[in-house]
C-alpha cells in the first residue's frame, strides 16, 4: 500500500486547510502539494513544501543590479542562458521538500547524492513494514552481454517465474523471521536494530529529502538518464513531470540543454567540422577510441 490511512487522512486535512502567504506560489505546484505520485509496486513521491519560483531565479541573478522581473519573454530568455553557461547559484534560490517512499537498494544509489538534506524512517525506533520491490514481468531482465552496468533482454518461460517465485517467497520468510525475532510474545524481543540486518534490500523505506533546484537538476540529469537504473529513473521521472509544473522556464531549459543536450569532446566538434565540410570521417581517422566513436554516433545520430 503506496500511503497508509493515517498518511491519507494527514494528506485531506492539510488540502482541507489552504492559508493566506505573501509568499511566491505556483499553481501548478499548489496542486501538486501533499499529493503522493504512485512509484513501482509501493513507492511514492509527494512534495511537502516548496520555496521559489521562476521570477526568483531571475531576481536573484539581477540582484547585482536591483532590477526585478521584466516580461515572461524576458525572464525565459535569461534563465536559458543561466542554463547555457552554467551560471547555476540563481537556481539555488529554489528548494523543495519531498517525501519518497523507495526500496532499500534505490536509496543506496540517491543516497549518494550528497547535497540533499535528508531523515529518513528510523527501523531503531519503527517496525519496518512488510512491503517488498517485487518487479513486474516485463522488468525482470537477463544481465547485459555489452554492458556490465545494465541490463539486456527479459527473462522468459520458466527462467522469469523461478525468478519471481524466488523473489517473493525469500522476501517473505527473511520478514517472517524478523517479524518472530522481535516478537515479546512469550520472550525478550530481538531489538529493532539488530532484527532489521535480517531484511532484504528491496524491503522499502521512507525519508523527507529536501534539495535546492540546481542539485535537483544534477540528481535528475542523472537518474532521469536513460542510462539509469529502471527502478530509480521512474523516480526521476515523476520529479521531472513536478518540476516541470513547479518552474516550467528552468524545466524547459534544463531538458534542453541537459537531459537532451550532450558533451562534445574537443576531438568530438573536430569531427563534427570535417563532416560538415563533407570529409568521411571513420573511427579509424576520427581520432577517438571505439567506444567514444559509438556514443559519438548516438549523439549525432
Ligand atoms: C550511471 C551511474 C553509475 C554509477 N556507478 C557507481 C558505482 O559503481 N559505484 C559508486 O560508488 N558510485 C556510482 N555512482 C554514483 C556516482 O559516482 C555519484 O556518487 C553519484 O552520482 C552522485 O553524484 P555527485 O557526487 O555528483 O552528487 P552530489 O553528491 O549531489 O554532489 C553534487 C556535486 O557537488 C560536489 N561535491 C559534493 N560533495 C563533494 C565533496 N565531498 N567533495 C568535492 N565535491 C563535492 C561535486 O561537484 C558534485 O558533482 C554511479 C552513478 C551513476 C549515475
Amino acid at each position: 500500500m503506496p500511503l497508509s490511512p493515517e498518511q491519507t487522512a494527514e494528506i485531506e486535512e492539510l488540502r482541507s486547510t489552504p492559508q493566506p502567504t505573501l509568499r511566491a506560489t505556483v499553481p501548478g505546484m499548489e496542486a501538486h502539494l501533499y499529493k503522493a505520485h504512485d512509484v513501482l509496486d509501493h513507492g511514492f513521491v509527494r512534495v511537502i513544501d516548496y520555496m521559489g519560483d521562476d521570477a526568483a531565479i531571475c531576481q536573484a541573478a539581477r540582484v547585482s543590479y536591483g532590477k526585478g522581473t521584466k516580461s515572461v519573454q524576458n525572464d525565459t530568455g535569461l534563465i536559458r542562458y543561466l542554463m547555457r553557461h552554467w551560471h547555476s547559484t540563481p537556481f539555488e534560490m529554489c528548494e523543495i521538500k519531498l517525501h519518497v517512499k523507495l526500496p532499500v537498494f534505490v536509496a543506496r544509489q540517491w543516497i549518494r547524492h550528497r547535497t540533499a538534506n535528508v531523515n529518513e524512517y528510523s527501523a531503531r525506533y519503527s517496525i519496518l513494514d512488510r512491503e517488498f520491490y517485487i518487479p513486474a514481468p516485463e522488468h525482470i531482465n537477463a544481465q547485459s552481454t555489452v554492458n556490465n552496468q545494465g541490463r539486456g533482454g527479459l527473462l522468459e518461460g520458466e527462467e522469469a517465474a523461478r525468478v519471481l517465485e524466488y523473489l517473493k517467497a525469500d522476501s517473505t520468510r527473511a520478514y517472517d523471521h524478523y517479524e518472530e525475532m522481535i516478537s515479546q510474545d512469550g520472550q525478550d524481543g530481538l531489538a529493532r536494530e539488530l532484527a532489521r540486518m535480517n531484511l532484504p534490500a528491496n524491503i522499502y523505506t521512507q525519508w523527507y529529502w529536501k534539495v535546492d533546484l540546481h542539485n535537483l537538476f544534477h540528481f535528475l540529469r542523472l537518474r532521469a538518464d536513460a542510462h539509469a537504473q529502471y527502478e530509480i529513473r521512474v523516480y526521476a521521472e515523476e520529479i521531472c513531470k513536478i518540476v516541470a509544473d513547479w518552474v516550467p522556464a528552468a524545466y524547459g531549459a534544463f531538458e534542453d540543454y541537459r537531459l537532451g543536450g550532450a558533451n562534445l569532446s574537443a576531438t568530438a566538434i573536430d569531427c563534427i567540422r570535417r563532416i560538415v565540410k563533407g570529409e568521411v570521417v571513420t573511427q579509424e581517422t576520427s581520432g577517438m577510441s571505439k567506444g567514444e566513436w559509438r556514443e559519438f554516433e548516438g549523439v549525432i545520430g
